[in-house]
């Protein structure tokens, strides 16, 4: 579903908008110097401004966090920010004001916080899936593997099919790894319920 008014699609989840705009409206203070929306809610240990959503699994429902400032920017550009980063031109992490966003590489927002003095790197994030060059399985096969062990195939015979470990195989087919790779169902399959600070 292409993105519109009502929703969009963030790591592959269908979002409701208008709850956001809302959500974000209640719970930013305005620094008028600086004009950043700083979060009031839950910073993560970097100071970045999270919050979570309950999405469901095929066995079930998980709790996963996001990182807000890339949902702000993914509303204001509609724009899913997928493997780059969403860098703060005012330097402020706990900052959700889209207009002080920008779409850069991990090595853009390195150079960056360099050039503002910063020494550690910042916003790397763990490369997911096929992005990681350890990857053994596209994501093809991570989700047929899924389908096969729902239709009853084991873990043992899908280790001689697919290769690899039988407990990677086992992380995979209970969705502990590769938990961004969703099935492929009907509609969006997906209804983001409870949305927490
Ligand atoms: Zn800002």
């Amino acid at each position: 579903m292409p993105n519109d008014v009502e929703t969009f699609t963030f790591n592959g989840l269908e979002l409701p908008l208008d709850k956001f705009k809302d959500y974000l409206a209640d719970r930013v203070e305005i620094d008028t110097d600086t004009g950043c929306w700083i979060w009031k809610g839950y910073l993560t240990t970097k100071g970045y401004a999270s919050i979570y959503t309950h999405v469901p699994t095929p066995i079930g429902t998980r709790k996963k966090r996001f990182l807000l400032h890339r949902i702000a920017y993914a509303i204001a550009y509609k724009k899913d920010p997928l493997g780059l980063c969403v860098c703060h031109h005012c330097d402020n992490r706990s900052c959700v004001n889209p207009n002080h966003l920008f779409l850069g590489t991990v090595g853009d927002n390195n150079r960056d916080a360099f050039k503002k003095g910063r020494n550690k790197p910042v916003g790397v994030y763990p490369k997911k899936g096929m992005a990681h060059p350890k990857a053994r399985y596209n994501e093809d096969q991570i989700r047929q593997m899924r389908r096969l062990h729902k239709a009853g195939v084991t873990v043992k015979e899908l280790q001689v099919q697919f290769g690899g470990s039988r407990g990677g195989i086992h992380a995979i087919v209970t969705y502990v790894n590769w938990k961004h790779v969703m099935d492929e169902v009907g509609g969006t399959g997906l209804e983001p319920v409870t949305i927490g600070v």
